[in-house]
């Protein structure tokens, strides 16, 4: 979810929250962690993208799809279910209701089993961290405050470079799942909803899923983050995510990022505006969307 960094930062927060237990019962703490994050990750995704469905719903003119002046290709909204379930003569439970609403979407599962495994990755690496002390820890995470004006600036610089780290291994890995094999046998999967929904910002093949973290968790090892580093950045890529899949037509504030039209024609056109936050990868690597070139599911060459 966009705020679904928020889950993150759960998550994270979880690093510190295991120490004493991690040593004593380590896969006691990895299941439970695991399952109290995975769950609250997935509330507070939820919390987060059903507004969005919501206003989709309600406000058609806001839609992506429009401002292109095509058709709504969208039918499954959460609201739409919602009014099929709650008929008067229904006696369906609530627990059932929920059920059917949130179970009967494909894209919604896959949310759910790609936080989960969001989940047990950031429990691993937090057990790890709080079981042993920082000579024989393997990440280079840190959770200590800066001191002096240099190690201030030192979290600035690493928030920006891991920034840059995050948005360039989107579009390389983007780009490599679109080639033709990866595209057919794991990124075909993520390209079923041609109007996506704000669930589908991790509606992805875990196989894909665990490529783009891997690429993210990997510079864990490579350079000192402070936690709050890691935070503002997984929030800021979880919130532009589920705002850029929601199918509404939402502008940024912030110079650097594209409007929500830019990912929703990706998933219109396929292969074409693989970048995440910054267009630069996409102008250097000759795939920003040009309207004079024809683009489909088939045309994998650009
Ligand atoms: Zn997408
Ligand atoms: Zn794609």
């Amino acid at each position: 979810m966009g705020v679904e960094g928020f889950c993150w930062i759960c998550q994270l927060l979880s690093l510190g929250a295991t120490p004493a237990s991690s040593t004593a019962a380590p896969l006691a703490t990895f299941l439970i962690a695991t399952t109290i994050t995975s769950w609250g990750s997935f509330l507070f995704f939820c919390a987060f993208a059903l507004p969005l469905e919501w206003r989709y719903e309600l406000q058609p003119e806001g839609r992506c799809q429009g401002k292109r002046g095509r058709e709504d290709v969208r039918v499954d909204s959460l609201l739409s279910l919602a009014k099929k379930v709650a008929a008067p003569d229904s006696l369906l439970s609530f627990a059932k209701h929920a059920r059917v609403l949130f179970l009967s979407r494909y894209d919604v599962q896959l949310a759910a089993i790609n936080l989960t495994l969001s989940a047990a990755a950031t429990v691993a690496i937090g057990i790890h961290h709080a079981s042993r002390d920082a000579a024989r820890r393997s990440t280079l995470i840190y959770l200590e405050s800066p001191q002096t004006w240099s190690e201030m600036a030192y979290v600035l610089a690493s928030t920006i470079g891991f920034f840059f780290w995050i948005d360039c291994w989107a579009y390389v890995s983007h780009r490599l799942l679109h080639l033709p094999l990866l595209y057919r046998t794991v990124h075909k999967t993520h390209h079923m909803w041609k109007q996506p929904t704000a669930f589908v910002a991790l509606g992805l093949h875990p196989v894909e899923f665990l490529i783009f973290f891997g690429g993210v968790y990997a510079a864990f090892w490579l350079a000192p983050l402070h936690i709050s580093a890691i935070a503002v950045n997984l929030l800021y890529v979880h919130y532009h995510n589920a705002v850029d899949h929601s199918g509404l037509y939402l502008e940024s504030h912030l110079p650097w990022q594209p409007t929500s039209l830019y990912h929703d024609d990706h998933h219109r056109l396929f292969h074409v505006n693989y970048g995440q936050s910054l267009t630069i990868w996409d102008r250097l690597g000759g795939t920003f969307y040009q309207p004079n070139k024809a683009y489909a599911e088939h045309i994998f060459s650009h």
